[in-house]
């Protein structure tokens, strides 16, 4: 298996925060997971891959959809709709700071 490494943002991330997602096999998927399946073989199917925490919930969409046609829909779905950006992290650094460093 691969570690958590999100398909989208590459971001590397803890895998109770994000999850590995399986996508309709193609042809070509299909035989290596057959061939995976076998004892012996080990290794990452083809057809999954993880998605972080803010990833996740766009990615579960398009698990009907084959692992190439999704992460171009996942694309495609960020540009018209991008993805709430963590509170935490969307405070601008010309923002007024009223809470932090002050008793
Ligand atoms: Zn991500």
């Amino acid at each position: 298996m691969k570690p958590p490494i999100c398909a989208i943002c590459d971001s590397d991330f803890d895998p109770n925060e994000g999850d590995l997602i399986f996508f309709k096999e193609t042809a070509a998927d299909k035989i290596q997971n057959e061939r995976l399946a076998q004892p012996g073989f080990s290794g990452h199917p083809p057809n999954a891959v993880w998605f972080c925490a803010r990833h996740l919930p766009l990615a579960l969409r398009f698990q009907d959809r084959t692992l190439q046609q999704a992460l171009v829909a996942i694309r495609e779905g960020l540009e018209s709709a991008p993805v709430t950006p963590d509170p935490e992290n969307s405070r601008l650094p010309s923002d007024p700071d009223q809470s932090a460093g002050k008793p």
